[in-house]
């Protein structure tokens, strides 16, 4: 039998393998991942909670039905875990917010309810920023996520554990939600694939709104090839949610080209300016030559309103957040305070001492920006810049497959190199919220590793792509993952205790 430390640095792919050949059990999967878990997460503290009982009952099911030639899916028996603001039935959602400390959820989401048909199992709830939102896990009322690549850096956010999770080998693959870069800047911070759907792809029924016309579900795996099984899972029409699009195709298989000859990719002159650190402009001009290798042509596209894009997000993420959480007072859902003379009290104090500061912030600012006399000069101005953007972007792609630029200006900093200032906080978001803005599939891949005082720190790139187009986008990432070899470097694992099975 393998060291556990071995079946956790495997990918989803390899452990379907494992399983369809019968050399391993998902029994013996999910206790090895169990195990990783119980020797890393105190220092990493990707988990909010780990479903050690039923993990381990789900599994010996699914090896049961597997005995009996009755899998339900590919992915049945794989360990998977979720962001903790996706809905499990009878288990707390905390949204890593004092809020929702102890709210049971009353049904499962769309994503969960999928999971479950899929016959995977589910590990456990994983570490946020507080209601998703910030940029490095630090914002969670449970106590900050740790890279781990580096133990004294953040994994980024807001999915920060959901890719310290998968970076670490505490869980294969698992879902996170992005809503203006959360999928895909943890991903470039730790060093794994992180994928952006198409708005409409993946239901939104079971996840705690943020942002409703930016928020989108999608996977964080070691590879491109994993993130397509689990897009194959998570898609599909669902009447639950309003906003699902039909028309968006559900097949992720990948196609495996032998070069990239034929494919464009353009890369915006916007985004290699002003704010983007020497480290990541070097790693994407390195990963613009490799892909030129592979046979793809370059070319230069054109952006102009990216200059709108961050202000545009923070009005319009913050005016649908401060709607969205009006629902948290003290009454139907959450904290309740103890001491109140009247209703006003009530909400008032429930809301006070229930949400963090970030989240405070966020409300403020999204009810200052829908307030009468204000809703003009900031709401209806984002509402234009972001049809400037699905304009220029739809324009972009029409003479290429896909736009490269990077997923974050900087690597994954130090813990506390940002919390005193929540502007150059939001300043790291410039690449990523134009996805959540025009509504089109985003991928971040890793494609290099840089040594920052003396921590290797791996650099991702972002593939964003048509709406109907993610296959594709997946299709060069992984051709790229297979001829490049960006990971072939160490991986953080093997450098904590508990790792090294030799
Ligand atoms: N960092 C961004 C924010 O704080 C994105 C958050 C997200 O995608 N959920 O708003």
């Amino acid at each position: 039998m393998k060291a556990y430390a071995d079946i956790c640095k495997m990918t989803v792919t390899e452990l379907i393998e494992a399983l369809e050949s019968g050399v391993m059990t998902s029994a013996e999967i999910t206790q090895a991942y169990l195990a990783s878990i119980a020797a890393q997460d105190a220092d990493i503290h990707a988990f909010l909670d780990v479903y050690t009982n039923t993990a381990l009952q789900e599994a010996a099911r699914s090896d049961e039905r597997r005995k009996n030639g009755k899998t339900l899916s590919k992915l049945d028996g794989i360990p998977v875990a979720l962001k903790d603001n996706m809905l499990v039935k009878g288990r707390v959602c905390t949204c890593a917010s004092k809020m929702l400390k102890d709210f049971v959820s009353p049904y499962d989401a769309t994503v969960t309810e999928k999971l479950k048909a899929a016959g995977m199992v589910l590990l456990g709830k994983l570490n946020m920023d507080e209601y998703a939102m910030g940029s490095s896990n630090e914002n969670s009322a449970f106590g900050v996520c740790r890279n781990p690549w580096a133990l004294d850096r953040v994994p980024g956010g807001s999915s920060g554990g959901v890719a310290a999770a998968v970076a670490a080998g505490m869980v294969p693959s698992a879902l996170g939600s992005d809503t203006g870069g959360s999928i895909r800047q943890p991903a470039s911070f730790c060093g794994v694939v992180g994928v952006k759907p198409a708005y409409g792809t993946v239901s939104r029924y079971g996840l705690v709104a943020f942002g409703s016309s930016l928020d989108q579900i999608g996977p964080i795996t070691k590879t491109a090839e994993d993130a397509a099984l689990m897009m194959d899972v998570i898609a599909g029409y669902d009447t639950h949610d309003a906003t699902s699009d039909a028309t968006i195709p559900t097949d992720f298989t990948l196609e495996r080209y032998g070069s990239l000859q034929g494919k464009t990719i353009g890369m915006p002159s916007e985004c290699f300016g002003e704010g983007l650190s020497r480290p990541v402009n070097d790693s994407i001009q390195a990963a613009a030559e490799q892909l030129k290798n592979l046979g793809a042509e370059i070319i230069e596209v054109s952006i102009p309103s990216i200059r709108y894009a961050l202000s545009a997000y923070y009005v319009l993420s913050s005016a649908e957040a401060s709607s969205n959480l009006a629902r948290f007072d003290g009454i139907r859902y959450g904290y309740r305070t103890e001491h109140y003379d009247d209703l006003d009290e009530l909400y008032r104090k429930s809301r006070e001492e229930g949400f963090g500061l970030e989240v405070k912030r966020r409300i403020m600012l999204g009810t200052f920006a829908l307030s009468s006399g204000y809703q003009d000069q900031y709401y209806l101005k984002a509402q234009q810049a972001r049809d400037l953007l699905r304009h220029e972007y739809s324009e972009a792609l029409e003479s290429c497959d896909a736009v490269l630029t990077p997923v974050a200006p900087t690597v994954a900093f130090r813990l506390g190199d940002k919390t005193g200032d929540p502007m150059e906080m939001y300043m790291g978001d410039l690449y990523t919220v134009t996805a959540n803005l025009t509504g089109l599939p985003a991928v971040s891949v890793p494609c290099r590793h840089v040594k920052e005082d003396g921590d290797t720190l791996p650099v991702g790139m972002s593939l964003l792509g048509s709406k109907n187009n993610l296959q594709a986008l997946l299709s060069i990432a992984d051709t790229y993952e297979r001829k490049a070899k960006p990971n072939a470097g160490i991986r953080p694992y093997e450098r904590l205790k508990g790792g090294a099975s030799e």
